[in-house]
């Protein structure tokens, strides 16, 4: 069984998927994590430290090279983690350098590839629950069930400001996550958009709980 959820940055798909994904007893897949591994792989080639940061600035128009490493990176996702050879780096996937460049990065279509045909051969004979961007639309396009979950700017803004993984302000992070939005909803392949079979929920003035039962309600 697959259960495919999509939205913007910051509308609780990971903390909802994650949630659903215990109470069915099933695996929990955060997507977005492959591109930011694929990313921290990058910023450390660079001379970044282990969360990426002090790298040289990569040159994301060479999409050739970009894509020609991103080929290369040992990605696995075991337990919920994402690791890259035997290194869990969970832990470094949310740090302001990788965050600066991983929608950009993510925008070059044969990244996508390699990362789509990687989450599919990890995802084959499991049953799970995997959110993203393009979960719903062109990773898992017959997905058991889909949705999309959403949410205002600034109700997301201050969930990632709580999450207190960020050295900036909360207008700042308004500010990457507007312009975040503007990259994922105009990407070549897989754009954030909504199936026209996925079932749309607004969460900016309902609880994680409530978001849960409601999909689990459409589940059961
Ligand atoms: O979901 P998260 O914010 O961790 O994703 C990091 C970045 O990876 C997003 O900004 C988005 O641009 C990209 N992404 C994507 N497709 C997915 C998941 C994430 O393009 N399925």
């Amino acid at each position: 069984m697959v259960i495919a959820i999509d939205g913007p940055a910051g509308s609780g798909k990971s903390t909802i998927a994650k949630m659903i994904a215990e109470k069915l007893g099933i695996v929990f897949m955060n997507t977005g994590s492959f591109y930011r591994g694929v990313t921290l792989a990058l910023l450390r080639s660079l001379g970044g430290a282990a969360d990426g940061s002090g790298s040289a600035a990569p040159d994301l128009q060479d999409e050739e090279a970009i894509t020609a490493f991103s080929a290369t990176v040992p990605l696995d996702y075991i337990n919920g983690s994402l690791y890259i050879g035997d290194e869990d780096v969970e832990r470094y996937l949310r740090s302001d350098a990788v965050e600066a460049i991983v929608a950009p990065l993510s925008a070059i279509v044969e990244v996508r590839h390699i990362v789509n045909d990687k989450i599919r051969e990890i995802a084959a004979n499991l049953s799970l629950v995997c959110e993203g961007r393009d979960m719903t639309t062109v990773v898992f396009p017959t997905a058991d069930y889909k949705f999309f979950l959403d949410a205002s700017v600034q109700a997301r803004a201050k969930r990632r400001f709580d999450q207190g993984t960020s050295s900036m302000s909360l207008a700042e992070i308004e500010e990457t996550i507007a312009a975040r939005d503007q990259i994922d909803r105009n990407k070549k392949e897989g754009s954030l958009k909504i199936a026209p079979d996925a079932v749309y929920l607004d969460t900016s003035d309902l609880t994680i709980k409530q978001v849960c039962d409601m999909i689990l309600s459409k589940i059961q």
